[in-house]
């Protein structure tokens, strides 16, 4: 049998989302260096027209019929796997892959790669590059099973455009009678799992759809400091065409925020004209969220903060000074210090 590199594919029932295209590019790589062919998982239920309008692209589907959550994933996935051979999959580094990846290894018995933002071929077999230590550092890694499970890290590879001058196909495979518990996992080590039973899955409030529509998006970071430096963020917001207003983990967190504002790996990723962050340290899980912002303005009173290194405009001011400032100019007020 060929062992293939598969790609899981995340969509939203409509669509595939822009991440997978990034699956597609990073999984061709893999594809060529190894001469394998890659094949889309799509995991979902009435995703039958959306698959094979992929197929009629020029892609490889299988079609996995279950009902639609992260823990059908896991076990769906569990199974298809489990009666077709594979060498890779690869995985979107993003809060739905997080959830199902590591788990569908340990099911798979394969290594697991997560945050991989590169790859190199060395003797025949295949490094990669992935952030440690909460992205203070890369390394390279090299797997040394024969199956491997990858979590891609979003905005590492390049989207690729679909080739309708290759051949597609779509097989659809029904997945039936998937465990109620996680009872089938027969490893000593994951007997833990057998204690809990899956009650059904709960979606949270989330304004992603405005902010990743958003042209301009003004965030804000733990330097924020008080709901008065919010409100004047707020105030700025209403000046430019299309402006949402969102932040990092820790300011949704803390409460200040609602997290569907959230940007990051665990939470929206936007992709605007402007992006303006605002005491934002720029740890990689936030950079994941934005770095394909076309311009970035970072305003932090540290200078050495990571988010400087990405931003195209640095402003090295305390907030509590550059924000009354900042709203008096754009929005044309004259305040005290004769500010025009
Ligand atoms: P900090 O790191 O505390 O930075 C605050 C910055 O503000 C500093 O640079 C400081 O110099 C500056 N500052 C302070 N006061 C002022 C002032 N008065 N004027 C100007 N500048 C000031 N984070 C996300 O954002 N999104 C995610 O999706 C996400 N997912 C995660 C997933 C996992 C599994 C984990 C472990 C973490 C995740 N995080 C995420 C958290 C992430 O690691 C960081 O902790 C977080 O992004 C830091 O937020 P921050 O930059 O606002 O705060």
């Amino acid at each position: 049998m060929n062992k293939k590199i598969y790609v899981i594919a995340q969509h939203d029932g409509k669509g595939i989302s822009p991440i997978t295209h990034e699956l597609l590019a990073f999984a061709g790589k893999v594809a060529t260096l190894q001469s394998l062919c890659v094949e889309l998982v799509l995991v979902g239920n009435t995703l039958f027209s959306l698959a094979s309008d992929l197929a009629d692209k020029g892609i490889v589907v299988n079609l996995l019929d279950v009902a639609d959550d992260n823990r059908i994933y896991k076990q769906a996935l569990g199974a298809f796997f489990g009666r077709h051979e594979f060498a890779w999959i690869c995985t979107a580094h993003t809060a739905q892959g997080m959830d199902f990846s590591p788990g569908l290894a340990v099911k798979l018995a394969a290594a697991h790669v997560s945050g991989v933002k590169d790859v190199e071929a060395e003797n025949g077999a295949l490094n990669f590059l992935r952030a440690m230590e909460n992205g203070k550092k890369l390394a390279w890694v090299s797997p040394l099973t024969q199956r491997v499970v990858l979590s891609i890290q979003p905005g590492a590879f390049k989207p690729q455009k679909l080739d309708i001058s290759t051949e597609g196909a779509l097989t659809v495979h029904h997945i039936k009678n998937l465990p109620v518990t996680a009872g089938d996992v027969s490893s000593d080590s994951c007997k833990a799992w057998k204690k809990i039973r899956f009650k059904g899955v709960k979606k949270t409030p989330s304004d992603m759809k405005g902010l990743s529509q958003a042209s301009v998006v003004l965030a804000v970071g733990n330097g924020i400091g008080s709901q008065e430096n919010l409100d004047i963020v707020y105030k700025l917001a209403r000046l430019f065409h299309k402006c949402a207003v969102g932040g990092s983990r820790i300011v949704c967190d803390s409460g200040l925020l609602s997290h569907g504002r959230q940007v990051g790996i665990t939470g929206a990723v936007v992709a605007p004209s402007l992006y303006m962050a605002c005491g934002i340290s720029g740890a990689f899980q936030h950079l994941a969220g934005m770095d394909q912002s076309e311009f970035v303005v970072s305003i932090n009173r540290d200078p050495t903060a990571p988010m400087m290194n990405m931003a195209d405009v640095c402003i090295v001011e305390d907030l509590n000074t550059f924000l009354p400032i900042c709203l008096a100019i754009l929005s044309g007020e004259k305040n005290g210090n004769g500010i025009e």
